[in-house]
């Protein structure tokens, strides 16, 4: 069963996309938590963090050249941004695909959220 961003990958379901390359592609998050909120994925399916292997050491760095070029393409380089990626249940991880936040456009809550 593929997960929620596989089948946006595969254009089952809608998503605005903003980037894509052979290995990544991000899209608009369906639920902004900041005024400019993209998800960078990979689309190689990895269920979390704790799935990651010394095979995916490149797909991780294009997540971060990624996220860095977005963040120029859409403006919020130079005004700052946060990269978050949520891992299991303390963390609220909701989708088990990879995926790294990237969030902006507008000064963000300082802290990274300890206990609720
Ligand atoms: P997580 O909580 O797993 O770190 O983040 C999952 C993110 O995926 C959430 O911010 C949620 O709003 C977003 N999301 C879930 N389903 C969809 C969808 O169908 N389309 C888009 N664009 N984003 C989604």
């Amino acid at each position: 069963m593929s997960t929620i961003f596989s089948q946006i990958r595969d254009r089952k379901i809608p998503a605005t996309f903003v980037y894509e390359d052979d290995a990544i592609f991000a899209i608009k998050d369906i639920m902004p938590q900041a005024k400019e909120h993209i998800l960078i994925i990979p689309k190689k399916e990895i269920a979390t963090m704790n799935d990651i292997t010394d095979d995916d050491t490149l797909l991780l760095g294009k997540m971060m050249i990624a996220a860095s070029k977005i963040a120029g393409d859409i403006g919020i380089a130079e005004s700052g941004y946060r990269l978050v990626m949520n891992c299991n249940e303390n963390a609220g991880q909701t989708v088990f695909q990879i995926h790294m936040h990237l969030l902006g456009g507008e000064i963000l809550q300082s802290g990274f959220g300890g206990k609720q």
